[in-house]
């Protein structure tokens, strides 16, 4: 399976990532960070590939 995370301390609100997402499982938050609201993650990438300051991890285990 695959588990994204957002490092809400990095992540600058841009929201790339939220809008790029196929499986929209990410959303933001009322910080104006993105955070991860579903499961099902597909392993695409999207994610870490959009975002422009390196907030997003993928990890598959
Ligand atoms: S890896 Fe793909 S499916 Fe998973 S959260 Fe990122 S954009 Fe969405
Ligand atoms: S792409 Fe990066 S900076 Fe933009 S909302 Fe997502 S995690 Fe935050």
């Amino acid at each position: 399976m695959y588990v994204v995370t957002i490092d809400p301390e990095v992540c600058v609100g841009c929201g790339e990532c939220v809008r790029g997402c196929p499986a929209q499982i990410l959303g933001m938050n009322d910080d104006g960070k993105a955070e991860v609201v579903g499961d099902d993650c597909m392993g695409c990438e999207s994610c870490v590939l959009v975002c422009p300051v390196g907030a997003v991890k993928l990890d598959e285990y």
